[in-house]
């Protein structure tokens, strides 16, 4: 299992932080792809929770890498593991992973959509910055759907980070997950989708929101190798 020290803590907002981890080999991951991270906390008597973060800085640099995390309400992981990491400390994982990053040929040359709920902007992000959309894509349209300003990384980082490569960021108040997403919220960003075209498509975050929206893409006949997705929670 690859490991990492923990090198600088920064924290963004009151339950936002950002960790930076330094490495004695390359990490070798593309941007948009995440770890696992073992935090030791013992599940059962053979497994420990584990939990999947993406990597938020860019592919340019592999020996050092970033992760922001959100600190859930009653959240194990987050609380008892990532709040308690100590400068220096050493924490095992397993990754790079994100099979479809791979992909040489995602996302084409062309129009992107990128659609991002809560904590899911970090894949957007992590894309985002990669080498091969740097030098590829010029037609990026991202839209977030977050619950408040201070959710998770600041709209303000977001806007300013990516203003050169995306065309129009929108960014867009929505109930917290499990207080009022019911079938009126999941259906209008349904209908959303349904009125978008474009060459690939990238969704992240919340579940019932990227499986609908990749079950419609495919309905229409979208090729399913320009549907990038990564389910965070809601699966
Ligand atoms: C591919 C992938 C990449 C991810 N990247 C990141 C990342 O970069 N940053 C990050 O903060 N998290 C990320 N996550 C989510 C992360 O893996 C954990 O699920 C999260 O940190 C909660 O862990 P926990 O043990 O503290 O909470 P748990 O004890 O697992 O409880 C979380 C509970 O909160 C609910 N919930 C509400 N909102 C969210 C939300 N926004 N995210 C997760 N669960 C939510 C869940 O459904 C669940 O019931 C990613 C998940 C995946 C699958």
């Amino acid at each position: 299992m690859p490991v990492a020290k923990l090198q600088k803590r920064e924290t963004l907002n009151k339950s936002t932080e950002s960790l930076s981890f330094i490495m004695e080999e390359d990490l070798g991951f593309i941007g948009g792809q995440y770890i696992i991270l073992d935090s030791k906390i013992p599940m059962n008597e053979e497994k420990n929770f584990k939990r999947a973060y993406t990597i938020a800085s860019s592919d340019e640099e592999q020996r050092s890498f970033r992760i922001v995390y959100k600190r859930l309400g009653e959240g194990l992981v987050t609380n008892q593991f990532l709040d308690n990491l100590k400068i220096d400390q050493a924490v095992s994982f397993s990754g790079p992973w994100g099979k479809f990053l791979k992909n040489e040929d995602f996302a084409k040359e062309g129009k992107t959509l990128m659609v991002a709920t809560d904590t899911g902007i970090a894949s957007a992000m992590s894309f985002l910055s990669s080498k091969k959309v740097k030098n590829r894509l010029k037609d990026v349209d991202l839209k977030w759907f977050v619950p408040s300003k201070d959710y998770f990384i600041s709209h303000d980082e977001i806007s300013e980070k990516f203003s050169e490569i995306v065309g129009r960021l929108e960014i867009k108040t929505i109930p917290e997950y499990g207080k009022g997403r019911g079938e009126e919220f999941y259906g209008s960003l349904e209908s959303f989708m349904e009125q978008t075209s474009y060459d690939s498509y990238f969704l992240c975050g919340d579940g019932e929101v990227v499986r609908r929206g990749k079950d419609l893409l495919l309905k229409r006949g979208h090729d399913e190798t320009q549907i990038g997705t990564k389910v965070y929670f809601n699966k």
